[in-house]
């Protein structure tokens, strides 16, 4: 592929051995010309739910396409897109109940963040902070790295971003100083809004914290007014053993942001959700309180048909079955680990199991990112660790023996690569 002009995403070119070229998707694999399956363990970075090209999507695809393409969004409107927010209203938590479309995760949340800033100027009482939570990862927009963890992934854009407040990760048994911190900074009633991702830190490396702590934040900013935004892009659709994470700590938040699952995996799609009092605040005879903001592919027919046969598989297959089972298998491989000295800190939160390699080295630039992949690439596995992060957060079609393959390749790349304590 040397002659490729193509530029990929978080690929260092000059170090990348040849890429891998795809010529079909099928349930839990990705399959090259000669005929090679690659066990997709990672869900194509956390998108596929069901597999890949789930039936009934790519039928709703060729269905909707036949009818209809991309129509402007503002003035007009059509079925799949009003269908699908009355079913996402009816899935995620109560008083959500207004549907803002746009067509990534990254851009969910900016819409949330303007939401949010848009609301207090509305209502006459401007509040301009953004309360974060450490190691956060939202997105590769200037806005959402301002409210993400910093590092070498955007210190080359470290000017532009803006200035945010910081609470530090809920760490096993110092969840208190979270809290404390949280409402230090909210005191001041300048905070218009705390971000988070409910009960797993996705990029950060897959950190998870219980979902009381979700609960807790929720009252402290429920005390000082400030919003609630719940990134669930990652955590969604299932992947934290609910629908959506804020469930497990049974709260609505303000405002919830949701992409990858939404259409299955299939297609982009997102919408950030927000309550009645958020739309209200832009609702008036004065248009400088309308809310400004959308992208040309905005709700797009195809994609929203898409999402709405995602929904419907939800309905009519035992998709919380697989879900059920899934969380359970991979608490089991787990268990493998617990006496392993090549690992530490192994956890799982629903279907997302998590394993930090021992290694003299950690950091996602460390040379030891690179070789695993390779590891697991060899063995016909799509695994990609987040520094000395392994992790499995495969597409709930993947069997029992599938997932004994990977955590037997996890155990062999312990022992080529970890370092004893
Ligand atoms: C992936 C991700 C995003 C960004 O989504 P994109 O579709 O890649 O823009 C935002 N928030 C979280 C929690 C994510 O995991």
């Amino acid at each position: 592929m040397s002659q490729s002009q193509v530029w990929h995403p978080f690929t260092q070119h000059a170090l990348e051995p040849a890429i891998p070229e795809i010529v079909r998707t099928e349930g839990a694999y990705l399959c090259k010309a000669d005929g090679t399956r690659i066990l997709d363990a990672i869900s194509s970075w956390w998108v596929v739910t069901h597999g890949h090209r789930h039936p009934r999507i790519v039928k709703a695809i060729e269905t909707t396409a036949a009818s209809l393409d991309q129509i402007i969004f503002a003035g007009f409107t059509h079925e799949p897109a009003e269908r699908l927010a009355k079913a996402l209203v009816g899935l995620a938590p109560a008083g959500l109940d207004r549907v803002f479309y746009s067509d990534s995760g990254s851009t969910a949340v900016e819409v949330a963040l303007k939401m949010a800033l848009g609301y207090f100027r509305n209502i006459d009482a401007p509040r301009s902070r953004i309360v974060v939570m450490e190691h956060s990862y939202h997105g590769d927009t200037i806005g959402t790295m301002s409210v993400g963890a910093r590092g070498v992934f955007n210190a080359a854009y470290e000017p532009l971003l803006f200035e945010v407040d910081t609470i530090p990760f809920p760490a096993a048994g110092r969840e208190q100083e979270t809290l404390d911190r949280f409402e230090a900074v909210s005191r001041d009633r300048r905070a218009a809004a705390l971000i988070v991702e409910p009960l797993v830190l996705g990029a950060g490396g897959m950190l998870m914290y219980p979902a009381w702590v979700v609960a807790e934040l929720k009252k402290i900013a429920e005390a000082s007014g400030t919003l609630l935004i719940a990134d669930e892009v990652m955590t969604g659709w299932g992947r934290t053993g609910t629908m959506f994470a804020c469930e497990q700590a049974s709260i609505s938040p303000d405002i919830l942001c949701t992409s990858k699952g939404l259409t299955g995996g299939v297609i982009p799609l997102a919408a950030t959700l927000a309550t009645d009092a958020i739309f209200q605040a832009h609702y008036s005879q004065d248009r400088r309180k309308t809310f400004f903001h959308s992208s040309s592919y905005t709700a797009n027919p195809i994609a929203c048909a898409a999402a709405l046969a995602n929904v419907e598989i939800w309905r009519d297959e035992p998709v919380a079955e697989r879900v059920a089972d899934l969380s359970a298998k991979q608490a089991a491989g787990l268990r493998r680990f617990r006496d392993n000295p090549f690992f530490s800190d192994s956890r799982a939160t629903g279907t997302i199991a998590a394993l930090d390699l021992r290694t003299g080295s950690a950091g996602y630039l460390a040379e030891i990112g690179p070789q695993l992949r390779a590891f697991f690439l060899e063995r016909g596995l799509l695994v990609r660790p987040l520094g000395n992060v392994l992790y499995l957060l495969p597409p709930y079609c993947i069997t029992g023996d599938e997932l004994d393959g990977l955590y037997d390749a996890i155990e062999e790349a312990g022992e080529r690569f970890g370092a004893k304590p």
